[in-house]
């Protein structure tokens, strides 16, 4: 029946005509300037922005180094070096990535099996020296320990639509 709905939704061109009556509805009331920074858009918990490596509750960081997220970067931003530890598990000693080659598509994130690797919803953020742009391990780790609430707060208001 949802078929044949939208069918004849797309048929008759509705959505079409239901985008242009909303512009029509604001075309004529007076226009809104964002002061930026002192306001802010609202912003989906799917932001993509500054990256974080995260860490379980105990401390233990997520990383197992799989080795996923560099290869599924395609600004080959992600640089990483393992090595296996005393007990057998396996810790990145490298984890870096590059952000002037990241277009922030959010693959690296998809694609970790631990939830390890995040975009974060910073955005707002420079660099004062050159070097800055390649963001080491201890940094993401920093980050991410810095932001783990509103991180895992995101997290959990996406996962219905996951
Ligand atoms: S967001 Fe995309 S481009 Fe940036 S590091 Fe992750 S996979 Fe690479
Ligand atoms: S961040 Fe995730 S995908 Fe990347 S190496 Fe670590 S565990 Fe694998």
């Amino acid at each position: 029946m949802s078929r044949v709905v939208s069918y004849f939704k797309s048929l008759l061109l509705l959505e079409l005509f239901q985008g242009m009556a909303l512009t029509f509805k604001y075309l004529f009331r007076p226009k809104y300037t964002l002061m930026y920074p002192m306001e802010k858009t609202p912003q989906s918990p799917r932001f993509r922005g500054l990256h974080a490596l995260r860490r379980y509750p105990n401390g233990e960081e997520r990383c197992i180094a799989c080795k996923l997220c560099e290869a599924v970067c395609p600004a080959l931003a992600i640089t990483i070096d393992s090595e296996q530890r005393a007990d057998g598990t396996r810790r990145t000693t490298r984890y870096d990535i590059d952000l002037f080659k990241c277009i922030f598509c959010g693959f690296c994130e998809e694609s970790c099996p631990v939830d390890s690797i995040v975009e974060t919803h910073i955005h707002e953020y420079h660099f004062e020296q050159r070097g800055e742009n390649i963001v080491t391990k201890p940094k993401l780790l920093a980050i991410g320990d810095r932001l783990e609430k509103e991180i895992a707060e995101r997290r959990a208001a996406d996962a219905p639509y996951r």
